[in-house]
């Protein structure tokens, strides 16, 4: 099986609970709530994506096997943390994501943690899921680390997923031209509802990748 990657990088993540940790990202392509065209996204069912997941033709992107893959990925790790971590996301990486892939990355000893929007089943042994619900879907996901509920969005009580079987739960203020009202509305909700901590875009606010 070959893999479509929009784009290959090494950063820090910015969000959620890995906040702060090496990782080389691995950002696939296309998505099954956008095309990731404009002229397509006042009809989509997830309207307010941030990331360009169009394509092949970002830094490193291309058609990969998964050992191209994974030469690509020990290639681009220059962290003094002797063990490799990556993140798949996306667009949706659980369209492409399976268990050769897993597998392979798992034999090098590579953790693997996943960004999703939860829509799908993911293979077995993903070291971290971090699911990230949008409204008007339906959930597959009901097992994992980490919720990451974009906020606010309407229809979408945060509420109903702490049903689910996760152990972290994380409002992120949604990045749009109202941004200082969704900060204020997802800090208010936070502080009257404990369980949910703060998420922000820290690679944005400090202009990193
Ligand atoms: S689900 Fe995620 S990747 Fe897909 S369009 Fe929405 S925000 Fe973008």
């Amino acid at each position: 099986m070959s893999y479509r990657i929009k784009e290959i990088y090494f950063t820090q993540q910015g969000e959620g609970s890995n906040t702060g940790r090496d990782f080389v990202f691995v950002r696939f392509s296309g998505c099954n709530l956008w095309s990731g065209k404009e002229k397509n996204r006042k009809s989509a069912i997830c309207q307010f994506c941030d990331t360009d997941f169009y394509g092949t033709d970002g830094i490193n992107g291309g058609v990969y096997s998964a050992n191209q893959l994974i030469e690509k990925i020990k290639s681009l790790w220059v962290s003094r943390d002797d063990n490799i971590a990556v993140v798949l996301t996306g667009g949706e990486p659980l369209l492409q994501v399976n268990d050769e892939l897993v597998a392979a990355l798992k034999q090098e000893q590579i953790y693997i943690a996943v960004e999703t929007n939860g829509t799908l089943d993911a293979p077995d042994h993903i070291d971290w899921i971090c699911m990230s619900p949008k409204a008007n879907t339906e959930i597959k996901l009901k097992k994992g680390n980490e919720i990451k509920v974009i906020f606010p969005q309407e229809s979408l009580d945060p509420e109903k997923f702490l049903l689910f079987d996760y152990s972290e739960f994380y409002l992120q203020p949604m990045d749009s031209n109202k941004y200082q009202e969704n900060l204020n509305a997802t800090i208010t909700y936070c502080q009257k509802n404990p369980k949910w901590k703060l998420s922000l875009q820290t690679h944005k606010i400090l202009g990193i990748r």
